[in-house]
């Protein structure tokens, strides 16, 4: 586990010795008790998600209510595994946040016999640390999404879930024919929260993406109604960008509902790695997405 990262100072590939990260120019990374590695190296101080935040995200998808997503997304990385014939192939979680789907994909291809190494980074050292008790074997680091601790060219699938995607480093990281998933709100994605909230609710905007080097595959959505009960309300609340900008009263009539009918709605974009690399340099783009 985590010889997949390369060094974040220097590039190079890191050798690991006990619990110690290392690469041939003597940059070296403890790997935490935890179960981690800490390999963000700038000066600026850590952002992402709090403790609050990340408890709050895993009680609610503990409670499998986004399982369904899961499962797609267990599928396709599957699926096209079996079609690579990689012998360890590589699968990134680009923001995994705290884990929930990184070690459900990871469960999933070990059940399934698939051999692969699979990683998460998330800019949050919480949730990375929550993510590293869930138990599964991933290798997994608090790094930056727009400088990733990998080498060019050597991962298989890059996932992206609600993420923000630099469209660069992506391209950088894959491997030509290796896959990028990005999942984002489809037009109706919690519509029924945004009805209580707001109230002229809106639909969320396709999302586009500048991805020199890669060529769009085909996109595909998965749907399901929803009803949530009592805590775990909040708990969804919590997990979305309305949550700091949502005025009080508005607040206050979410908490009073007993129980609150939403759609789900996930997009799923799936881009390949170009074998070509003869395109104008790419560059990356700053995208955030709601839960
Ligand atoms: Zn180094």
């Amino acid at each position: 586990m985590f010889e997949c990262f390369c060094c974040p100072v220097c590039g190079q590939a890191l050798i690991r010795e006990s619990q110690t990260l290392r690469c041939s120019a003597g940059h070296s990374f403890d790997i935490a008790s935890g179960g981690y590695v800490n390999l963000w190296v700038t000066n600026r101080t850590h952002a992402g998600d709090s403790k609050g935040m990340v408890t709050a995200r895993r009680r609610f998808l503990d409670s499998g209510a986004y399982g369904f997503l899961l499962n797609r997304l267990c599928s396709e990385t599957a699926a096209f595994l079996r079609g690579r014939g990689e012998k360890d192939p590589l699968i990134v979680d680009a923001g995994c946040g705290e884990g929930y789907y990184t070690a459900g994909i990871a469960a999933y291809l070990r059940r399934q016999n698939i051999p692969a190494t699979v990683a998460g980074v998330d800019i949050s050292k919480a949730a990375v640390r929550a993510g590293a008790k869930r138990g599964e074997e991933v290798s997994l680091a608090v790094a930056s999404l727009f400088k990733l601790p990998l080498c060019p060219a050597s991962v298989d699938i890059v996932l992206s879930v609600f993420a923000p995607v630099c469209g660069a480093e992506c391209a950088r990281v894959l491997k030509p024919g290796g896959l990028l998933f990005i999942v984002s709100p489809g037009s109706r994605h919690l519509f029924g929260l945004k009805e209580i909230l707001y109230d002229d609710p809106y639909e969320n905007p396709p999302n586009t993406y500048y991805l020199p080097g890669f060529r769009q595959m085909r996109q595909f959505s998965e749907k399901r109604e929803i009803l949530v009960r009592g805590g775990q309300m909040n708990d969804l609340f919590a997990m979305t960008p309305y949550y700091w900008k949502t005025p009080a009263d508005a607040s206050a009539r979410l908490a009073h509902l007993p129980t609150l009918s939403t759609p789900l709605d996930f997009h799923v974009d799936v881009y390949e790695r170009c074998e070509d690399d003869a395109q104008e340099p790419p560059v990356c783009e700053h995208q955030t997405h709601n839960q």
